[in-house]
């Protein structure tokens, strides 16, 4: 498998991700400045947001991160397997878990009901170490943590299982529904909510050293939500949380990733020609098809048919027809064009190529799907 990544990566001729690991220094700075006092943890789950986990979180701790996080716990032990020491947090776990490795790569976890605690002091307890814990709110989400019904009883577990020595309560956290809407009123809602749980927190006893709240959104707009430490995510990544926040250039922001591929055939139909499966498109004139070596196994949506747009032989051109597996078609009409010319799918937008945004746009998606779903076909090359 990754023989046949590095094959792939040395055929440059066909299909790349290229990452921008500059721009993802140039954005991780610019997220650490608009956190002020408060630390930066680079979210890089989902390798990185599809764009790798490893060397974006090498090039996230070298532009001022300070923390990383992940979803899975597979995902921050491969972060200790590649030597990187930076605390690391990961908050998605399902009962019998492997948290005793989580404890002897002294990874943080997060536990959002006792039981998780439990499993974790019992860990603790069999390493003979005790476990860094983040306990988690849900101040309105509605999606992990504890409610704040079960928030006191959380604590209460939390507190006896600290005096017992097995875990240290060092985080108190949670995460916002609305962040990408700027002014929402759930936003101010659940920081209230939060301050109540970090309050009863400390009322049982608890000393939580980090509060966290904010996701990227709310480190770029939403400065009352920064606590401790903030979480960005896809904009580790250089790309805006969403249309609302505003374009990733108004903060500073360098979209990282380029999608660039070749067309594999380029070729003369008449008029009445049926493209592609189901000849969701049919030439109107006698015109110039081209063939592009990517398809939905590749994360390009399906979706996209006839309505994904590409860069291709000087512009613009929206895909033709069917989105296949492997492959899908441009009509590019009387233009000039060969096979092995270059197609440049989305990237920051500079050379008139769409960007991530223009594709989450036009299939009424976000961006974070467009870039995270880019499949193990295509190696992502370094810059
Ligand atoms: C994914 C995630 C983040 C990062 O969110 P972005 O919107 O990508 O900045 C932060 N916190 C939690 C709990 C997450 O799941």
């Amino acid at each position: 498998m990754s023989d046949e990544r590095t094959d792939q990566a040395e055929a440059r001729t066909r299909t790349r991700a290229e990452i921008d690991l500059d721009a993802v220094r140039t954005s991780v700075a610019a997220l650490a400045a608009r956190a002020g006092a408060a630390a930066t943890m680079a979210v890089v789950k989902a390798d990185g947001y599809g764009h790798g986990m490893l060397p974006c979180a090498r090039a996230a701790l070298d532009g001022g991160a300070t923390w990383l996080g992940t979803a899975f716990l597979e995902e921050a032990l491969a972060l200790r397997a590649a030597g990187i020491t930076a605390p690391v947090l990961c908050w998605l776990s399902v009962p019998g878990e492997r948290f005793t490795a989580a404890i002897d790569a002294s990874i943080d976890l997060s536990a959002s009901a006792p039981w998780t605690l439990r499993e974790i002091a019992a860990a603790a307890r069999s390493v003979g170490r005790p476990a860094r814990v983040h306990l988690k709110a849900d101040t309105g989400l509605g999606r992990a943590g504890a409610t704040p019904a079960d928030w006191p009883a959380l604590c209460d577990e939390a507190a006896a299982l600290q005096a017992e020595g097995v875990i240290e309560a060092f985080g108190v956290w949670s995460h916002l529904a609305f962040a990408d809407a700027p002014g929402h009123p759930t936003v101010q809602a659940q920081i209230g909510v939060f301050r109540d749980a970090v309050a009863i927190a400390e009322k049982t006893g608890l000393t939580p050293t980090v509060r966290h709240l904010a996701n990227s959104a709310a480190t770029l707009v939403s400065p009352e939500a920064h606590f401790d430490l903030v979480r960005p995510g896809v904009s580790v990544y250089g790309l805006s949380p969403g249309p609302e926040v505003g374009p990733p250039g108004r903060f500073g922001l360098r979209p990282a990733m380029t999608l660039v591929s070749h067309a594999a055939l380029v070729k003369r139909v008449p008029a009445g020609t049926g493209v592609s499966y189901a000849h969701r498109y049919t030439t109107t004139g006698d015109t110039t098809l081209a063939v592009v070596p990517l398809g939905y196994a590749d994360g390009i949506p399906r979706a996209a048919t006839n309505l994904g747009e590409v860069l291709f032989a000087g512009r613009r051109r929206r895909i033709a027809g069917t989105v296949c597996m492997d492959q899908f078609v441009l009509d590019i009409g009387d233009d000039a064009a060969a096979a092995g010319d270059e197609v440049v799918l989305f990237g920051p937008g500079g050379r008139g190529e769409p960007t991530a945004d223009d594709w989450a746009a036009a299939l009424d998606t976000i961006n974070y799907e467009i870039v995270t779903r880019i499949g193990t076909r295509v190696p992502r090359v370094y810059r």
